[in-house]
């Protein structure tokens, strides 16, 4: 009789033992659940009224439906700083350390449609700083290639994609104005620092048929954000778009 109450004491205490942490994990996962609804809802109000409407600037708003899904599904509060999380989703740019930014959602946005990515397209980003336009356009394209000037900006991005499930994204730490040329040409490339003119290795890379849009203008100079495309022929179109503040793409050292 002693054994059958001792044994069931002890079923007791592992069930009730079993029960706590069953409620302490619960507990602990409401709050991680509640942050992600809530920056879900976030992002779904940042392209409704930041993205996908004319903004209240005159500038034209993103029409694309694939890129306006992108811009919904991609966690833009992992891409930044602890401090910054609770204004991920505002429209500004960010700083994202070493004295770089994040830039403004509708600018992530108006490049990356400009660039009218195809589900097949292989895609070279200058400028990784974060890995958040690169995560936007690994959802829309096949492949994407990023170079970043700043190592441990790029060490940082390659591990923040990698253990974000990113597998179609690769990060190289070098100078942007090369371009990657093993693995040119590019059906679009993107580049999110400013350079003073428009790099002619980058033009090089554009496969015929090709859309690159970068930021263009010195450093005390109106910036524009200019299309450039390369059509079947060869030949190369330049348009400007719309004036821009980027932080300037830096000469890195000189190959030739
Ligand atoms: N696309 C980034 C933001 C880029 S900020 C994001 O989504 O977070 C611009 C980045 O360009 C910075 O990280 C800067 O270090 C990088 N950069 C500047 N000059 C460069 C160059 N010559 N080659 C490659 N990257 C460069």
């Amino acid at each position: 009789m002693a054994r059958l109450l001792l044994r069931s004491a002890c079923l007791f205490s592992i069930f009730s033992l079993l029960l706590s942490i069953g409620v302490h994990l619960r507990l602990s996962a409401i709050p991680v659940q509640v942050d992600e609804e809530k920056f879900k809802r976030l992002r779904e109000e940042m392209v409704r009224t930041q993205i996908a409407d004319e903004r209240w600037t005159g500038a034209p708003a993103v029409r694309d439906a694939r890129v306006l899904q992108a811009m919904r599904e991609v966690p833009r509060h992992l891409f930044v700083p602890q401090e910054m999380v609770p204004h991920a989703y505002e429209d500004r740019p960010l700083p994202i350390g070493l004295g770089q930014t994040i830039s403004q959602p509708y600018i992530v946005a108006k490049m990356t449609e400009l660039a009218a990515p195809r589900k097949t397209d292989r895609a070279l980003e200058i400028g990784t700083g974060s890995g958040y336009q690169a995560a936007v356009l690994a959802k829309l394209v096949a492949e994407v290639s990023t170079i970043e000037i700043v190592e441990p900006l790029g060490t940082q991005a390659a591990a923040r994609l990698r253990a974000m499930g990113y597998r179609n994204v690769e990060v190289r730490i070098g100078d942007g104005y090369q371009g990657w040329p093993e693995k040119a040409p590019f059906d679009i490339i993107l580049v999110t620092a400013a350079p003073p003119e428009i790099p002619p290795k980058l033009v090089e890379q554009l496969k015929p048929g090709g859309r690159m849009v970068l930021p263009v203008g010195g450093r005390f100079e109106t910036q524009w954000l200019m299309l450039i495309t390369k059509n079947e022929k060869g030949e190369v179109r330049k348009r400007e778009v719309m004036p821009v503040a980027f932080v300037p793409m830096v000469p890195g050292k000189k190959k030739d």
